[in-house]
């Protein structure tokens, strides 16, 4: 026999057992999304590896250690780790800054990051995911973080958390790195190797560093309290306490975590995370923030906006399982010509039918029909010669006859 070949390690098939809940999440998604006003972009999966070095941002770890980058006929090409940076592009590309705001953009689709698979983190994984452009009030984030929570309301999951940060603007970020770059000054040498990278060249990443020896020194009091100051100018101030008032008058419970400052660059103000404690250690499902300066660094014009991605394989993890449809009839004949054009008679008239295939033994072909359908559709030789249809409830195991013209009135 010839060598069998294997999935590629983090990646995963989804079975047709375990599709149902996969279909749950993305039509949940749609008719949620779809009453806030967002519409679905489907962007490409691979795009020029400079789109995420400048989009995402090279001092990121997605960038730096988790691309998939090959090169065709001279170009880089990545495939895409996130998609807020493919949907920015096209936004830009298609001239979407001329439609009137708020643009409602969402996604859903496989992304690919290289990473150290374990339970809830994968090398191939799937995300759904909203992007609103051109609005820079908080009520734009509120209603952004609002639908994150109703679509997880929508699918049955209510016992999550909230966290929310103010990562302020460049004026007053940039005042806060440089205390926090003074305070960790005498400490470097204890930081770890990446904590001794970000310092210079992205010192709030320092803050969400999960090494036991780097959070010890950042509960240091002096550093501490620097680490929790108010730093935020007034205008973010502003944008921060009008963000929470709003998510306080929808009753939405969060907690403030000012070490929450996300993975990506682009983020600035709003950053949230909701996570689930029902998912061990890999329990964010949900991570977003606000980005103004994204579409201009792209190359667009001026536009502020807000977006946020959720992990559907973390999702499902917490969804109850979707059983599969039983289909409205399984036709049982010894005549399989007959069969083959009920079935597609019925079919076409809207209905799953499926029939035997392979001239089984009509009680065979009965016990199949009890594990598959709602109805078992009997064509004997008494019903092709009168034109009828024994219908038998595989429930109730009642069974009437009907004429072949009204059959799929009773299915
Ligand atoms: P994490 O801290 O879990 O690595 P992240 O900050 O890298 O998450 P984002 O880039 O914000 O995650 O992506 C949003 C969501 O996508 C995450 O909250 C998570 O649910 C999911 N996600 C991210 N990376 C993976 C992965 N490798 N496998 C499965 N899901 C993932
Ligand atoms: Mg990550």
């Amino acid at each position: 026999m010839a060598k069998i070949i294997n999935v590629i390690k983090g990646t995963k098939d989804i079975l047709p057992q375990d599709v149902g809940e996969w279909h749950r999440l993305e039509q949940t998604a749609l008719d949620v999304f779809s009453k806030y006003g967002y519409r679905e972009i489907r962007t490409p999966i691979f795009e020029a590896t400079e789109l995420f070095a400048r989009g995402v941002g090279d001092t990121t770890d997605i960038v730096n250690k988790e691309m998939y980058t090959f090169e065709k006929s001279d170009r880089s090409l990545t495939l895409r780790p996130e998609n807020t940076a493919g949907v920015v592009r096209s936004f830009i590309e298609n001239g979407m800054s001329r439609l009137s705001a708020p643009v409602k953009l969402w996604y859903k689709g496989p992304m690919f990051r290289y990473e150290r698979p374990q339970a809830g983190r994968q090398r191939q994984f799937h995300q759904v995911g909203v992007e609103m452009f051109g609005i820079k009030e908080p009520a734009a984030d509120a209603e952004v973080i609002l639908l994150a929570i109703n679509y997880l309301k929508a699918l049955g999951l209510n016992d999550l958390e909230v966290e929310l940060n103010s990562l302020g603007c460049p004026n007053c970020r940039e005042k806060y790195k440089a205390k926090i770059k003074e305070v960790l000054k005498p400490e470097f040498n204890n930081l770890c190797e990446d904590c001794q990278t970000r310092y210079d060249k992205n010192p709030l990443r320092l803050l969400d560093c999960k090494v036991e020896s780097c959070q010890k020194i950042f509960e240091k009091p002096e550093i501490k309290n620097v680490i929790f100051s108010d730093f935020l100018c007034e205008e973010c101030a502003e944008h921060y306490s009008k963000l929470k008032s709003y998510l306080d008058k929808t009753n939405v419970k969060y907690v403030e975590n000012k070490l929450l400052v996300r993975g990506l660059d682009y983020y600035n103000r709003t950053v949230f995370e909701i996570k689930s404690n029902d998912l061990g250690s890999q329990n964010a499902v949900c991570g977003g923030g606000r980005y103004d300066s994204l579409v201009r660094n792209l190359g667009g014009e001026d536009t502020p906006a807000i977006g946020w991605a959720m992990g559907m394989e973390r999702l499902n993890a917490l969804l109850p399982e979707v059983k599969p449809e039983k289909l409205d009839g399984f036709i049982v004949s010894n005549s399989p010509v007959e069969a083959f054009a009920l079935a597609q008679e019925l079919r076409e008239k809207g209905k799953s039918v499926e029939m035997d295939l392979s001239n089984k033994k009509f009680t065979k072909q009965l016990e199949k029909a009890s594990k598959v359908a709602k109805f078992a559709l009997i064509l004997g030789d008494d019903e092709i010669s009168e034109n009828t249809v024994s219908v038998k409830n595989l429930e109730t195991s009642e069974q009437n006859k009907y004429s072949r013209s009204e059959v799929a009135m009773f299915i």
